[in-house]
């Protein structure tokens, strides 16, 4: 499969900061573009890093409420306040923060859709919480949400797939878009009675013309990658083949990975390559390989930038050995003050007959809600 690939990138990311003891750490994404770079991928011919743009307003607006954007604009001047009940507090400039996450989401749309690129990695995107009218779960604005009205108003898209393999729902994208019927959106999570935000049940399956093009995947805490991937296998393929995606978004969040300082799933790296190599693969299939990845969360310092290299190693259809690089361990140290983790990619693990046995029966009763 061929394609060129561009990481976007700047240190500016880091300005998304919500604070010193804020659990969502901007680091991570500067660790990622780090261990990206130092495992070589950067010096393929194929791949490149783009500088990202700042979104306009009026793009923003694509999804977002006027009132609201406002707010945010007000807060970012003043460097306080709180965005929602609590977890998404403003800061000084984070108007210009989110807006810059926005703008390189949306660049990688137009690096794609002009031909200049086939596929892309925004690791500061992701914010799939933000709804049009507030903030929420620390995300200010939606760019998965954002991105979707761009492509279909600047480039007339008329058939996205949407597949978020964050830990938490993603309640933005999938409200957001409840009743349209160009975004087939796929979503597994951990089970809401767990987890914020408390949505995404099988029975929620879209309204109207978008009935059966809404799903959701809710997993037991504890799941594995046995239990994940033998129900992105059974569920996905078939069903983006039915749809005839123009192009693929993938939010590519790195909570669900074991020991995860937030969630509870159990997955691995293996899950993150096999469901991108996957949706890859699909792409070329289908929409002459045009696939768009986001990050999202993840809140292990030592999981995240392993998780997101072995992502973008798949997204560019790279083969990476375990080794992590003693320059890159050296630095995780300094900047985290944590100990750097030992190995690239981690040993599957298997699921107990709980949560597969819980896994096929949410694939049941999805299909029944699908099926009547
Ligand atoms: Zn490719
Ligand atoms: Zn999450």
């Amino acid at each position: 499969m061929g394609g060129r690939t561009t990481l976007l990138y700047s240190e500016r990311f880091l300005d998304y900061n919500l604070g010193p003891s804020h659990p969502l750490r901007p680091i991570r994404v500067k660790l990622t573009h780090d261990l990206i770079q130092s495992k070589g991928l950067l010096s393929e011919d194929e791949i490149r890093i783009t500088v990202p743009r700042v979104a306009s307003e009026e793009e923003i607006l694509l999804f977002h409420e006027k009132e609201y954007v406002r707010l945010v604009q007000k807060y970012s001047e003043r460097g306080s306040g709180l965005l929602d009940a609590g977890d998404t507090p403003a800061f000084k400039g984070c108007f210009e923060a989110t807006s810059l996450v926005v703008g390189a989401s949306l660049e990688a749309c137009d690096n794609i859709m002009q031909g200049k690129f086939t596929h892309a990695f925004n690791p500061s995107g992701g914010l799939h919480h933000a709804h049009p009218e507030r903030a929420s779960g620390f995300c200010i604005f939606n760019d998965p949400a954002i991105s979707v009205n761009y492509l279909k108003t600047k480039y007339k898209i008329r058939r996205l797939v949407y597949i978020d393999i964050d830990a938490h729902h993603g309640d933005g994208v999938m409200y957001g878009y409840y009743g349209d019927p160009s975004l087939l959106d796929i979503d597994f999570h951990e089970n809401g009675k767990y987890i914020f935000p408390g949505t995404g049940f099988p029975d929620e399956i879209g309204e109207n013309e978008a009935k059966g093009l809404k799903l959701n995947i809710p997993l037991l805490p504890g799941t594995g990658d046995e239990a994940y991937l033998m129900a992105f296998h059974k569920l996905v393929p078939d069903i983006v083949r039915r749809f005839q995606p123009e192009m693929i978004l993938v939010q590519c969040g790195a909570d669900g990975h074991a020991d995860d300082r937030l969630a509870h799933l159990r997955l691995t790296t293996n899950v993150y390559r096999e469901v991108v190599s996957e949706m890859h693969s699909l792409a070329h299939e289908l929409c002459e390989g045009r696939l768009l990845l986001f990050g999202g969360g993840g809140y292990t310092l030592a999981n995240v930038p392993r998780v997101w290299t072995t992502a973008f190693a798949a997204l560019s259809g790279k083969k990476l050995d375990n080794q992590i690089p003693e320059h890159w361990s050296r630095g995780f140290r300094e900047l985290t003050g944590e100990d750097p983790p030992n190995v690239l990619q981690d040993k599957p693990t298997s699921d107990d007959s709980k949560t597969i046995g819980e896994v096929d029966s949410v694939l049941d009763e999805l299909t029944s809600y699908l099926t009547n």
